[in-house]
């Protein structure tokens, strides 16, 4: 069995885009996700379901 290659999935944040909070982190496949990542997420500082757009995890 294959193993997976290092390097195909890439951690990523997921950034309200409300508040600028970086409330998720998340696991992304680049091989099947194109683009940028965009999710409805609850925020805890908004106290609200938000869009939270895929950000750079340092
Ligand atoms: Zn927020």
């Amino acid at each position: 069995m294959p193993k997976a290659k290092k390097g195909a999935t890439e951690l990523i944040s997921l950034q309200c885009t409300e508040c600028d909070r970086r409330n998720y982190t998340t696991k992304k496949n680049r091989r099947n996700m194109q683009g940028k990542l965009e999710l409805k997420k609850y925020c805890p500082h908004d106290r609200r379901h938000t869009l939270h757009r895929e950000g750079k995890v340092k």
